[in-house]
């Protein structure tokens, strides 16, 4: 038997499963994680925090993980309290959870394209429709052509995405607002990169005191180097929160995922300690590929999207023959390099050298 055999959903059929290559290679730029692993003080207290919870396995977790939503909330500032703040097993649960609550089947999902590919997934697999709107040439959104686009199609949710990936562009606050004027829906501002921004790129969180449908979605994958432990958040209107407590599913945070993730807030200082580093390294890849002579999009986040490339598939494979793997994504003729150590930028350099 085979999966066409299967009475599976109709929707469903003739797809294939997100996700990129893993190959085990020696340098791997291709999911836009933080290359610097936890370091050793934070390795012995989350060994000693989870000893201390084993004790209690027996039982469900805090249910409501209001600990961690408490911890959360302080580390986002802006005055957010617990009540404002949800978070689930990576910030795709989250989005998820706010696809169960405000979509569904009937209702409508708005993105501007290109942009994370998980949002028409995630929108489609809850049984929304997806309505794609385009970018301008330069990857940005102009606030006027982005509102007529929403008040044409009058979705239900609105994706912003900013930083952007995969083309690493912010979102000025006007075209945010303006977004926020034109939607009659939810508008969810993905800001999986946020910490990543170049000065002078304000997070919408400075708009959710003026703006109830507004949710922001964060991520402890990206610049708090935690992907391993699956944590993501969003900070909305208390009553936001409360929509997803109808979605969720009880006890969907263990209690491993809530002590990890605390011990990481405590740490914070130090996971991200590393983006400064992160970001000085970004902009020498940006410099470095115009200085070849390339097309680089501006970029605010831990990646870099370049091209262009007639054939993107043979400078990707040529990468890999040098043991450097990254992400055929994005636009025909663009492919993404994440950013990793020192070291890894400079292999990536040297097999670009070849491969070009
Ligand atoms: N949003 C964006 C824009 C992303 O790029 C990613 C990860 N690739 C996510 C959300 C999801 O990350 P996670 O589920 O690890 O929080």
């Amino acid at each position: 038997m085979n999966l066409d055999d299967l009475p599976i959903r109709d929707d469903l059929r003739g797809k294939t499963p997100y996700g990129a290559p893993q190959i085990d290679v020696p340098v791997r730029l291709n999911t836009n994680e933080n290359p610097y692993p936890p370091s050793p003080e934070l390795v012995a207290d989350l060994a000693a925090e989870v000893a201390a919870g084993a004790a209690t396995l027996n039982r469900y977790p805090d249910r409501d993980a209001l600990a961690l939503r408490a911890d959360l909330a302080a580390y986002l500032g802006h005055g957010l309290t617990s009540d404002q703040v949800w978070a689930a097993n990576g910030s795709n649960e989250v989005l998820q959870q706010i696809l169960q609550a405000f979509g569904g089947h009937g209702r409508s999902a708005m993105g501007f394209e290109p942009s994370y590919s998980m949002h028409p997934i995630i929108t489609t697999g809850t049984n929304t429709a997806w309505v794609r709107a385009a970018r301008e040439e330069d990857f940005s959104l102009d606030p006027g052509r982005a509102a007529a686009a929403i008040e044409e199609h009058d979705p239900d949710v609105v994706f912003l995405t900013s930083p952007n990936n995969p083309t690493g562009t912010a979102q000025p606050l006007e075209t945010i607002k303006a977004v926020l004027a034109a939607a009659r829906g939810m508008v969810v501002v993905d800001e999986a990169y946020a910490e990543f921004a170049r000065e002078g790129t304000p997070s919408a969180l400075t708009l959710l005191p003026e703006h109830p449908r507004l949710i922001v979605t964060r991520t402890m994958s990206k610049a708090f180097a935690m992907a391993g432990t699956r944590l993501g958040y969003l900070a909305a209107h208390p009553a936001v929160v409360q929509a997803l407590l109808l979605v969720r599913l009880p006890y969907h945070l263990s209690t491993l995922t809530q002590t990890a993730a605390r011990v990481a807030l405590r740490h914070r200082e130090d996971l991200l300690g590393t983006v400064a580093a992160l970001r000085a390294e970004r902009d020498a890849t940006v410099a470095w590929l115009r200085d070849k002579g390339l097309t680089v999009a501006d970029s605010d986040a831990n990646f870099v999207l370049f091209g262009r490339f007639p054939d993107r598939r043979r400078v990707w494979e040529g990468l890999l023959e040098h043991g450097v793997l990254i992400r055929e994504v994005g636009p025909p003729e663009w492919l993404r390099v994440s950013i990793g150590t020192g070291e890894e930028m400079a292999a990536f350099r040297a097999a670009m050298e070849e491969v070009l």
